[in-house]
């Protein structure tokens, strides 16, 4: 049977039917982590399999009786706990995932040590890979035929509505309604969450999807299919990291094959940044961090130098490098205002300065504002 015509056979089965067929074999994926930086948790099978669906009044197929284990933040001075939640339900143009790996990224951490304001309780994990186990029975026969019930996905941690003034102009990363609702409030576009305790019914927030559960619904123009030669856990930072590192790379710092760039800050960002611009052609690509572990590995992932910014003066190296004027790019990964600075001046005239890390709420980073009028550096 062909790809298409098993799509076609899936979605002509009831929305009562049994469970989804399983998804194809992957490489295990305790082998090859590549891009290390981002723990991954992997949560057990659920208690409840949602494969016995029923058709409610609603029209769900989620018995509104089934749980799973989500890990709840409520605030820093406390411990994320393991909780019993309701399965979430997807509203139109939404879709219900079995969550299979979920990346740990710095700016979870943030919300986790009070650092970003962010509604609690919550559930926060914003890359992840998953099944796809439901769909609304409203929601566009298109968003089904590309996701059907039983494919694997993965998912962005901006979740752009699709037709917001930024969204319209293919702006995703500005989407109005994603920073209104979901960073602003901890919920979807409807202004609600889909995340709620079992048994009291308390609402949970969702810090992107709330990818640190066993389930999570994602809008759809969040979801890509992940190809099934690729394993989950490897998988789950394509949704930041890398989608973060990409977009960083190709449309802010438009690398050309030749150009000199420092990356400041190698976690999982930093190190993708490392991959794409060896992959774009770069020449010299600096590593700058302060963790020789981390600098070993950055030569792994493309580096040609590294500096360790405890031990030497990191602009200086930087300059020496580069016979003394600095790179064509530089890129800040680890948002605070000393990288922030040392972004900038680390570049050469007319250089560009790239920020992608994100900094404490509030923070504030200096710039030497005649070079940047004089010298035409680029922020
Ligand atoms: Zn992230
Ligand atoms: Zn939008």
């Amino acid at each position: 049977m062909s790809r298409l015509a098993k799509k076609v056979a899936l979605l002509s089965r009831s929305y009562s039917a049994a469970a989804a067929p399983p998804p194809p074999p992957r490489p295990s994926s305790s082998s090859g982590r590549w891009l290390s930086h981002h723990p991954v948790v992997e949560p057990a099978r659920p208690d409840a399999e949602i494969g016995r669906r029923r058709y409610s009044s609603a029209g769900y197929h989620v018995s509104p009786s089934s749980s799973m284990k989500g890990a709840v933040f409520r605030d820093p001075a406390r411990p994320l706990s393991l909780e019993l939640l309701q399965i979430p339900r997807p509203e139109p143009g939404e879709v219900l995932i079995r969550t299979k790996a979920c990346g740990v990224c710095h700016s979870d951490l943030h919300v986790l040590k009070g650092e970003l304001p962010f509604a609690s309780p919550c559930v926060v994990g914003h890359e992840i890979t998953g099944e796809v186990v439901d769909h609304h029975p409203l929601s566009d026969p298109k968003i089904v035929r590309r996701f059907p019930v039983g494919s694997t996905v993965v998912g962005a941690f901006i979740m752009p509505c699709g037709s917001c003034f930024h969204c319209s102009k293919g702006h995703d990363d500005l989407c109005e309604d994603f920073f209104a609702y979901n960073r602003a409030q901890g919920t979807l576009y409807d202004g609600k969450t889909r995340l709620f305790l079992h048994g009291s019914g308390e609402p949970v927030y969702m810090y992107s999807m709330g990818g640190m559960a066993e389930y999570c619904v994602v809008p759809a123009n969040a979801l890509a299919v992940l190809p099934g030669s690729l394993p989950y856990s490897e998988s789950a930072i394509l949704g930041c990291a890398v989608f973060t590192a990409y977009g960083a790379m190709t449309h802010a710092a438009e690398v050309r094959a030749g150009d000199s760039i420092a990356v400041i800050g190698v976690g999982g960002v930093g190190s993708s940044c490392l991959q794409i611009a060896k992959a774009f052609g770069a020449s010299d690509i600096i590593a700058v961090d302060v963790s020789d572990e981390k600098l070993e590995k950055a030569k792994n992932f493309g580096a040609t130098h590294t500096v360790n910014a405890i031990k030497e003066d990191a602009i200086e190296k930087i300059k020496t490098i580069t016979g003394g004027v600095g790179v064509d790019i530089a890129v800040e990964a680890l948002g605070k205002p000393q990288t922030f600075l040392q972004c900038v001046q680390s570049v050469k005239d007319g250089g560009k300065a790239v920020m992608i890390g994100l900094a404490k709420s509030g923070a504030v980073g200096e710039v030497d504002i005649n070079r940047l009028v004089r010298r035409k550096v680029n922020i």
